[in-house]
């Protein structure tokens, strides 16, 4: 199990690739036991890998990382404690999300066979093929990174990537319709968000996709969508001025 977990102390911070496994750090370290939310772990030593907040490992009874605690470096009262979760998007989150069937079995049989026959079975590929029409996937690391996707002014084409010979411009990928978004794993597994998940706002075109949790990755994006055109009317040719009741004379 590799996640990725959002910071709860400091927006924009992401744990990225931790495992359940010790870390170096606590490899030899003595870990006392205390009571985070109800639960008796073990608390390692502070990771110094970290420098966004004093971070300490919490471990089970198998010795299996479970969560985190984070303390403010200003303020070690000021602390958030974050659990890994059965689904990688409740981990990512810090929400109750179930784990339900696999996104084939969801799928009408013709677009299953086309899919599978067309080998299109990584999210990326599957999401792809998706563009032209309403249905989305999300996987967690796109909910860290937000997908750009490329439309073409000339021919309308649209992609994930940038085509030769196409004049393809950025923009971040639309979530146009709710019922059709699934939340899949790397495996196509099915997760669902909790009603009041925060999940469906990140998704929305105004969110600010993701600067306040990962500013480097913000700014690769900001690079590219610096050659969007420009939201601002185009210098119009000069129209002739019509008195307002030019219509009725
Ligand atoms: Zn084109």
């Amino acid at each position: 199990m590799n996640v990725t977990m959002f910071s709860r102390l400091k927006p924009g911070f992401v744990y990225n690739d931790i495992s359940s496994d010790i870390t170096e750090n606590d490899m030899d370290a003595v870990a006392d036991t205390w009571d985070m939310d109800g639960r008796e772990v073990y608390r390692g030593t502070r990771d110094p890998r970290y420098d966004h907040a004093n971070v300490f490992w919490l471990y089970d009874d198998n010795l299996e990382r479970a969560g985190c605690v984070e303390h403010s470096l200003d303020d070690h009262a000021d602390m958030r404690i974050s659990w890994f979760r059965d689904s990688e998007f409740g981990t990512l989150l810090q929400e109750d999300w179930t784990v339900k069937d696999d996104l084939w079995s969801k799928l009408p049989q013709h677009v299953f066979d086309r899919f599978l026959n067309e080998g299109w079975t990584t999210p990326d590929t599957f999401l792809e093929h998706c563009l032209e029409g309403p249905m989305r996937i999300v996987t967690p690391s796109m909910l860290v990174v937000r997908p750009v996707v490329y439309t073409c002014s000339v021919c309308g084409r649209r992609s994930l990537k940038k085509k030769e010979g196409c004049s393809m411009f950025p923009s971040y990928l639309e979530f146009p319709d709710r019922s059709k978004t699934y939340f899949i794993d790397f495996d196509f597994v099915v997760h669902v968000p909790p009603d009041d998940s925060v999940v469906w706002s990140m998704l929305q075109p105004q969110h600010d996709g993701g600067s306040s949790r990962q500013p480097m990755q913000q700014e690769l994006v900001q690079e590219q969508m610096e050659s969007l055109p420009s939201l601002e009317p185009k210098s119009l040719p000069d129209q002739p001025q019509h008195p307002p009741n030019s219509l009725v004379e």
